[in-house]
């Protein structure tokens, strides 16, 4: 059986490991390779080689960055389809979702490439007189990449093309549940001219992480994955000098003002709740009713629900597998509590057949959903949708802005000036004005608020280059037959 193993330096590591972690195909239920955990001196290792790195990767010109980029973005266009399979076959995902985050991800190098006007500083001419003062950005040194499984190319990349474009080198911890994605994307990086230990990857667990959050080599953090991990890496990680931007988990609604298009909002619920089963930090979880138009609302949400066909996703099926058994039986312990609590069900994913020892879970819609119930307050992260039925547009607001996580929203109608007052008072990071996944092109910063995220930095766009830098100012004087002498006031620049 295949083992995957750290990429340390341009190449694969032959350390031996003591712990492994099984990754399987979600649509076999079968092991199909295992992957070494690293250890505290495997994180010392692709550190030090990665401290080595910057020392020189640091000084290459803007040029040269954009050369490997533009080669990089190349290389990934050719091989989009094996990067898919690769990310089909350990998470499971249907195949034109997978697609659909490589080039996703690849927005976000086609950004990087254009780190030359984007790292550009100001420059003030004779702030006084014969002085001039410009401001430049500067990188960090090794920073440490640490993803979740349910994006394994994507959310990567997110952060490195931008880290590398600013002259850092970068330590990859992806998911120990899906790593093979980012292995292939290591060789396209090494292809593509980048310089050995600029890019690496370690695989691993609580281990690897905690070894990245206290090494005193390591300059910054940027973490996705669930809220209590993300607070304790946020607190982890500050507490050791690093500047860290924490990204957590998620439950997005959606709000359906009575005067919506109710077509073109069952569409989105449907895509936005179900697509990728589910397991996404922007997928739809909640859906605010305003009435009187939930029942209309559910009846076209069950009859587009009703022709998903859940199966393989390389097989041509809708919706794929969850990513583990753990999970599914985790999202359907959901599906039972809310049952238990009162909700009324619509329709019930754990009823799917489906051949083969698959993490099989179907579509599940929940009606008269009530705040208080733990389908509500949690995010389940599976492909349970939840309809809670409100009198008005602020009662509506009222649920969002209540609820502990601000990641992304979506607001469905035909009137503008309600969009609009929306838009402005909504407590979330990213808002949808009748579009369902409101995640930001690259050139925008992608980020929640409240328990979504923790630190002050968004991933990518300007936020990102300013993550991934430091600010520095030059203030300078060539001297001039005309200098004043000695005086110890503060210069007034008068
Ligand atoms: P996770 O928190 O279990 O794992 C994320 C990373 O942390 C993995 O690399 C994992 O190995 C590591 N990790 C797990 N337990 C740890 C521990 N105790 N100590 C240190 N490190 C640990 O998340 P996941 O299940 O892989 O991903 C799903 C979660 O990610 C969901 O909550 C989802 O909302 C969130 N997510 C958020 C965003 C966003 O942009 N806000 C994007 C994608 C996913």
């Amino acid at each position: 059986m295949e083992t995957i193993s750290h990429w340390i330096n341009n190449q694969l590591s032959t350390e031996k490991s003591e712990r492994t972690g099984d990754v399987y195909n979600p649509a076999t239920g079968q092991v199909s390779a295992k992957v070494n955990f690293a250890t505290t001196a495997t994180i010392d290792a692709a550190v030090d080689v990665a401290t080595k790195a910057f020392e020189t990767w640091r000084h290459s010109s803007l040029t040269k960055r954009t050369q490997v980029l533009f080669a990089f973005r190349e290389l990934v266009n050719q091989n989009k389809e094996q990067i898919a399979a690769l990310i089909t076959k350990e998470h499971g995902k249907v195949l034109s979702d997978a697609f659909g985050e490589v080039t996703r991800g690849l927005e976000v190098v086609e950004f990087a490439c254009g780190i030359p006007h984007l790292l550009k500083g100001g420059f003030s001419e004779e702030v006084s007189t014969g002085v001039d003062v410009y401001s430049i950005r500067q990188p960090l040194g090794p920073v440490a990449v640490i993803s979740p499984f349910n994006f394994p190319a994507m959310v990567p990349m997110w952060f490195f093309p931008i880290a590398i474009a600013c002259g850092n080198t970068v330590i990859v911890k992806p998911s120990e549940k899906d790593p093979s994605a980012i292995m292939f994307v290591a060789q396209l990086l090494k292809d593509a001219g980048l310089p050995d230990g600029v890019f690496n990857v370690v695989h691993g667990d609580k281990v690897a992480v905690d070894a990245l959050l206290t090494h005193p080599g390591i300059k910054s953090v940027s973490f996705v994955g669930s809220t209590p991990i993300a607070k304790y890496v946020y607190e982890t990680g500050t507490k050791a000098g690093k500047r860290v931007q924490a990204l957590g988990g998620a439950k997005n609604h959606m709000i359906v003002l009575p005067d919506a298009d109710l077509e073109l909002a069952a569409d989105a619920a449907i895509n936005a709740g179900f697509g990728s089963a589910g397991e996404r930090c922007m997928a739809i979880s909640a859906i605010v009713a305003v009435e009187p138009i939930a029942d209309k609302l559910i009846e076209k949400i069950t009859q587009r629900a009703n022709k998903i066909k859940t199966g393989d996703g390389t097989k041509g099926a809708d919706m794929g597998p969850l990513v583990t058994k753990v999970h599914r039986d985790k999202v359907a312990s959901y599906i039972a509590a809310g049952e238990k609590e009162g909700a009324k069900i619509v329709f019930d994913g754990r009823k799917v057949e489906v051949d083969g020892e698959g993490f099989w879970l179907g579509p599940t819609l929940f009606d008269q959903v009530k705040p208080s119930m733990s389908i509500y307050q949690e995010e389940i992260f599976g492909p349970v949708l939840s309809v809670i039925r409100v009198k008005s547009y602020d009662e509506a607001l009222k649920l969002v802005n209540n609820h502990q996580y601000g990641n992304g929203t979506a607001i469905f109608t035909n009137d503008g000036g309600a969009a609009r007052r929306f838009q402005n008072e909504v407590e979330v990071g990213m808002v949808g004005i009748n579009v369902p996944i409101p995640v930001p092109m690259a050139y925008f910063s992608f980020g929640g608020w409240k328990n979504s995220l923790f630190g002050d930095s968004h991933a990518h766009g300007t936020e990102g280059v300013h993550f991934f830098t430091r600010g520095k100012v030059v203030t300078s004087r060539w001297l001039d037959p005309s200098h004043g002498g000695i005086n110890l006031g503060f210069p007034q620049n008068t």
